[in-house]
């Protein structure tokens, strides 16, 4: 099978709107590196999207998942319930930041983990409003769509948007945005627009994720927390994307010296088996009737073996510091082409969650044009890279933190080159 015969069928049978960054076709995958239907082999610095911090085919991972596979795979738990969900559900009220009593919900997506967050949110404090922050990304359903901050093209052609959603800018100093501005603006939003006591929650990514990897200055999340105390509202911490050791923390929050009130997460929670998870103060996840919350799939016996063992991998191969080394050795690489490379904007990311953001030499404008041909040239030598940003001018990295050394300083090389090649 050629990726070119797929590619076309692909382009019969699947919708477009179903965006793709590559045409490659997988075959099989193992920790950091993925071969496509035509037996070639490419590193794979994009994790499914965030997905696998402990790797490809972990083989705790898959294990654990084949031991549950023999035993059932589905009963719904709302029908016939089953007790490792209830392990997992005590593990996360025990590691998510927050002292005080929690409680959990599985769902299946992150979008449906920040729909359930505001339905708890909604329920609990009786109001209405959300606010959330331009450049935030929170999922493609009805709602996650009304939060996310960016248009296109996430919003375009689908119709009016969820009411009684408001955006904040982001503080991004480096394109003039600064935190007293975004803390001008909510004042602002405040006395303009939506009186505070009917705002049910503020949700915010620590670090955004498709918004371009930047973290929330420390004084934000400290004004956050003071705002939402003041007024009754909650805070919502995003973690889908930041969660799971990627920052060189369980979780991203643990950065700042403030905790949410509920924290969604997803993705990297369950080592590529779909499921998400809303965990929070216990009083407020009661909130809801029984019936209120829930799905189908939501809490799936395969997926929820597989996040028992990956959070057994995060501890015993001690993946936050290996999260710091790692981005470490990233940073340093890439700082050190700062001289010859004058398309390097920044450099950042805390833990592994690095990225690199590019400009038009001599100007502070955003170059998405060699962003994307950084990409398309590491693809071409067998490194698979994801672009990020409000300006598509950013190239993040999500390689699980289990790379294999000599795996890590093969792609290095072929990140150095992609650059320097481009900017020839
Ligand atoms: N929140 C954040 C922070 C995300 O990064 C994403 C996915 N990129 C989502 C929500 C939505 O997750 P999903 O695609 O699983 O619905």
């Amino acid at each position: 099978m050629k990726n070119a015969e797929i590619s076309a069928r692909k382009n019969d049978a699947i919708s477009r709107g179903v965006g793709m960054t590559t045409q490659i076709y997988a075959d099989k995958a193992e920790n950091s590196e993925i071969w496509d239907v035509e037996g070639r082999r490419y590193i794979d610095f994009a994790g499914g999207i965030a997905v696998l911090n402990t790797g490809h085919r972990h083989p705790k991972v898959v294990e654990a998942v084949k031991a549950q596979l023999d035993r059932f795979t589905h009963t719904c738990h709302q029908v016939v319930p089953y007790e490792n969900y209830v392990a997992l559900a005590e593990r996360l009220n025990k590691m998510v930041p927050g002292n005080f009593e929690k409680k959990t919900i599985f769902a299946t997506t992150g979008a449906e983990a920040v729909e359930n967050a505001i339905k708890i949110a909604r329920c609990a404090t009786g109001r209405s409003a959300v606010i959330a922050f331009t450049g935030g990304f929170h999922g493609r359903t009805f709602l996650g769509m009304a939060l996310t901050g960016k248009v296109v093209p996430y919003k375009v052609g689908f119709g009016p948007m969820m009411g009684d959603v408001f955006h904040v800018p982001f503080p991004l100093e480096m394109h003039g945005i600064d935190v007293d501005t975004s803390l001008d603006v909510l004042d602002k939003l405040f006395k303009a627009d939506v009186d505070p006591k009917r705002v049910a929650a503020i949700i915010v990514e620590p670090v955004q994720g498709e918004g371009g990897f930047y973290d929330v200055p420390r004084p934000l999340m400290k004004a956050l927390r003071e705002i939402c105390d003041e007024h009754g509202i909650l805070l919502v911490a995003d973690e889908v994307q930041t969660g799971f050791a990627r920052t060189g923390k369980m979780f991203a929050m643990q950065h700042y010296d403030v905790a949410p009130d509920l924290t969604t997460m997803a993705k990297s929670l369950a080592g590529g088996f779909p499921l998400s998870a809303v965990t929070g103060r216990a009083e407020l996840m009661d909130a809801p009737g029984p019936g209120g919350l829930g799905g189908t799939y939501a809490g799936n016996p395969l997926a929820i073996a597989a996040a028992h063992a990956v959070l057994d991998v995060i501890e015993e191969e001690q993946l936050c510091d290996r999260a710091n080394q790692l981005g470490n050795r990233l940073k340093q690489r890439l700082e050190a082409l700062r001289t010859d490379i004058p398309q390097i904007m920044d450099i950042r990311g805390l833990g592994f969650m690095n990225a690199v953001e590019f400009k038009v030499p001599g100007t502070d404008k955003p170059n998405a044009d060699f962003t994307n041909a950084v990409r398309l040239k590491a693809l071409d030598k067998g490194l698979i890279l994801l672009t990020c940003g409000v300006y598509s001018n950013v190239i993040r990295f999500l390689a699980p933190i289990t790379i294999q050394d000599e795996v890590f300083n093969e792609a290095l090389d072929l990140i150095e080159a992609s650059i320097r090649e481009v900017a020839a």
